[in-house]
């Protein structure tokens, strides 16, 4: 039996992402094989596809992380999934840009059936990324103001809505109406534009002249040395997004005793993962955390997907759905 899968046979631009057909999975003990509806498509596939991220998958691979779909196998010693069951994906064994993928039962969570195919491919990175930056680097309280720096995209709507779960005050920036709508329909409760000149001024007179007590920033090459005045003291700035090098002015953190925390979700233990997991899953069931889906793209636009996923004007995730 044969698949279909989008595979990179050598590092480059999003035309190396080609359509094939390649022989169909079996699952081996504890482990499920998937059949893939919808796939979250993230900026990280586009930084390993050119070859110029950290993680080198060995070539050919199938790119991808997130996904969600009907588990189509169980192999021996399973026990916590059935063939038929919704569940999503926070990763593979194989790669999910295909219309199967091989997984270990730990990386598979039941999909409620209050969530889309589509939705569930939204989850994994993006819900996994904000909630390790509040929750695990940030330390973010109750009470706290958060600001998100870039909180249209889909790690942005993902924080909006933890923090509004956990009781923590949102600021969040966007580049677009669209985009300005959407984080205040999720639930920001300050809405600015990051592409206006002077757009941080307000920040002070929305925060008592304290200044933010939290920034998740995804774009730091641009944003980190403003990002240092606007913090309160004993402020936190966690860099999640960062595409080339800033000039900061250490004083601006010496003197708020503040702190600007990395992070990559791939240095997450084992153990985190699961406890973020743990309170997503909550979440998704409680109803206080809803993804959004922006654009999708069929599985062969995969290549299109990846040059759209790097442009101004995000809505959300984008995602590939498998017809
Ligand atoms: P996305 O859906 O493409 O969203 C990108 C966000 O960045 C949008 O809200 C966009 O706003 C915003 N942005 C663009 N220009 C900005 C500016 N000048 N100032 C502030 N924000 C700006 O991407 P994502 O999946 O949310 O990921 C966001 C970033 O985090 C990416 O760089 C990604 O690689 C990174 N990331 C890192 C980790 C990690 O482990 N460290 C994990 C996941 C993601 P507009 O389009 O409205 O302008």
């Amino acid at each position: 039996m044969t698949m279909k899968a989008m595979r990179v046979h050598t590092f480059g631009g999003p035309e190396v992402i080609q359509l094939e057909t390649i022989a169909r999975l079996q699952p081996a003990a504890d482990q499920v094989l998937v059949k893939i509806k919808s796939i979250g498509v993230n900026p990280v596939d586009t930084y390993i596809r050119s070859g110029t991220h950290a993680v080198k998958p060995v070539l050919p691979y199938t790119p991808g992380f997130d996904a969600a779909g009907i588990v189509q196998a169980a192999g021996p010693g399973v026990k916590n999934l059935q063939e038929g069951q919704r569940v999503f994906l926070t990763g593979s064994i194989t790669g999910v840009y295909a219309e199967y993928a091989l997984c270990n039962t730990g990386q598979v969570y039941p999909l409620p059936d209050t969530i889309t195919f589509s939705q569930g491919a939204a989850i994994g990175i993006p819900y996994a990324t904000a909630y390790y930056a509040l929750m695990y680097r940030a330390h973010t309280m109750p009470g706290e103001t958060l600001m998100i720096h870039g909180a249209s995209g889909a790690v942005g709507v993902a924080a909006i809505q933890l923090a509004r779960a956990a009781g923590i005050r949102v600021i969040g920036t966007a580049g677009s109406d669209a985009g300005k709508t959407l984080i205040q329909e999720t639930g920001a409760e300050h809405v600015l534009d990051h592409s206006i000149p002077d757009y941080l001024d307000e920040v002070m007179e929305l925060t008592n002249h304290e200044g933010t007590n939290v920034i998740l920033e995804m774009l730091a090459n641009v944003n980190l040395a403003k990002d240092l005045k606007i913090l309160s003291k004993h402020g936190r700035v966690v860099v999640i997004g960062c595409r080339g090098e800033v000039c900061i002015n250490p004083r601006d953190i010496m003197g708020r005793d503040a702190a600007v925390l990395g992070m990559s979700l791939f240095n997450a233990s084992d153990r985190q993962k699961s406890q973020i997991y743990a309170a997503i899953c909550a979440g998704l069931n409680n109803g206080t955390l809803k993804p959004v889906v922006g654009k999708e793209f069929s599985l062969d636009e995969a290549a299109e997907a990846h040059q759209y996923v790097l442009q101004q004007g995000a809505y959300g995730k984008v995602v590939l759905r498998v017809v």
